[in-house]
């Protein structure tokens, strides 16, 4: 994908400074848990709801800078309580998500929408000590400064579709607060087509330390999606697609971006210096743990989670001490703010990619009954698709493919050269490509491109008519 210049010089806006002053700014709110949102008597300057208050502030101050470009929304809510003996909300708890969105410009495609978000609530120890320092440097003011300077960063530009820009609390009581988020875009019909979700991208560096790799990013991405029927999942069995749901295409669409605008290479493990490689994830989170991405999965939306490369637990839901020479706690000290820089740029491409992009193409099929005629055809691979709703003049599309235990797209032939045959037109137009190769070695997708080169995520092909 080419470089687009007004995306790589807005990338060039996020800096170390405004992250490292973001992170010292939120650890200054001594202890962010949700919970303290119930606590009378707090200091001044301290606490869940006076750090909600001072982001507020930042996106207000961001959209000052763009001529009131975002619209600021504060959405104040009532959680009950938990139920079971490991509950983490006990009584009903004030929850504040804090989000910004600048509207795309396109009026055919101004519904469609990514999201970035990261969780300003933090925790120490003990869950339900709301007073005592929990500074929360990595998990999770790294994730807030990324949602804020991806803000920042992007709403010098417009896009054809929308962005918005996310900090929710309540996810260490159980991903409240992304929750009561995504039932809500589920229940406005909000056409999220990515979340990327960012939580512990501090790039922790405690001396000593040998085993981070400052240049790598984990994604994690689920391989069925969240929300599959039972007769959906055993469909998605049936035609080796468990590893192609929406998240992993969106995964797999970041390695792209990564490879144009963060100096991943191609082929190599063995990343440029001032590069970040996003590594594939072929899990939904870590290992028994979960994030506020799930909350996305869990309504049917295409979500993945950036985590630095190795974290450590010294530093982490930790009451700030030193023990045994020791030093426990998330202190902004083991920030790396040039590593956030880089996330929060790979965000930004991401976002500005495919809000540049085109909509993934839709209905996109083995057209029937090409599958089932048994002769040497059947060795032939034919795609249809059609554009999505919104599609702009100009798109052209491109047919990928990769080996099926290889992850990630290994060939890439535009529709073009691969002979498309066009019914109809604009709108209504049918797309149709037969390649020499069988699908029965091989996963295929489609992507739509803009005439500047953008590309949208993946679309594999069902059977269909
Ligand atoms: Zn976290």
């Amino acid at each position: 994908m080419p470089v687009d210049p007004r995306i790589a010089h807005a990338l060039q806006q996020i800096s170390p400074a405004q992250i490292q002053h973001i992170i010292a700014t939120l650890v200054t709110f001594r202890n962010r848990s949700t919970l303290s949102s119930m606590v009378k008597d707090l200091p001044p300057g301290t606490g869940v709801t006076a750090a909600a208050d001072w982001i507020y502030g930042q996106f207000q101050a961001i959209s000052a800078q763009c001529g009131g470009c975002l619209e600021v929304h504060r959405d104040t809510f009532t959680q009950e309580p938990g139920t079971g003996p490991n509950a983490r909300i006990t009584q009903p708890t004030t929850l504040t998500d804090v989000y910004a969105v600048l509207r795309g410009t396109d009026p055919s495609q101004t519904a469609r929408m990514l999201l970035v978000s990261g969780h300003y609530d933090s925790r120490n120890s003990s869950n339900f000590n709301a007073t005592d320092p929990a500074p929360g440097a990595n998990d999770d003011a790294s994730g807030v400064a990324v949602s804020l300077e991806c803000a920042r960063a992007l709403s010098h530009l417009r896009f054809p579709a929308t962005l918005i820009f996310v900090t929710v609390a309540g996810e260490e009581q159980g991903l409240y607060g992304s929750e009561h988020l995504a039932q809500e875009a589920k229940q406005q019909n909000w056409q999220l087509e990515g979340v990327l979700n960012n939580d512990i991208v501090g790039g922790n560096r405690t001396p000593g330390d040998k085993f981070q790799d400052e240049h790598a990013v984990r994604v994690f991405s689920e391989p069925v999606p969240a929300d599959a029927t039972p007769e959906q999942i055993r469909r998605i069995l049936m035609l080796g697609y468990d590893s192609d749901s929406p998240s992993r295409e969106l995964a797999r669409a970041i390695t792209e971006v990564a490879r144009t605008y963060t100096g991943a290479p191609a082929a190599s493990s063995h990343p440029t210096p001032s590069g970040l490689e996003p590594v594939l994830e072929f899990r939904t989170d870590r290992f028994l743990r979960g994030g506020d991405h799930e909350s996305f999965n869990q309504q049917g939306y295409a979500a993945v989670r950036f985590s630095e490369w190795r974290e450590d637990f010294n530093h982490q839901h930790q009451n700030v001490r030193v023990e045994d020479g020791v030093q426990y706690g998330d202190l902004l000290r083991y920030v790396d703010f040039n590593y956030v820089v880089r996330v929060a740029r790979l965000n930004a491409a991401t976002m500005a990619v495919l809000a540049s992009a085109p909509p993934p193409p839709a209905h996109v099929i083995y057209p029937f009954p090409a599958h089932f005629v048994f002769n040497n055809s059947l060795n032939n691979t034919t795609i249809s698709w059609q554009p999505a709703p919104g599609t702009p003049a100009g798109t052209h599309y491109l047919i990928v493919w990769r080996p099926t235990a290889a992850p990630n797209w290994m060939r890439t032939i535009s529709a073009e050269k691969a002979g498309v045959k066009t019914i109809g037109t604009g709108q209504d137009a049918t797309y149709t490509v037969t390649l020499p190769i069988s699908k029965d070695n091989v996963i295929f997708g489609v992507i739509a491109v803009d005439p500047q080169g953008h590309r949208s995520p993946a679309v594999v092909p069902w059977p269909g008519r």
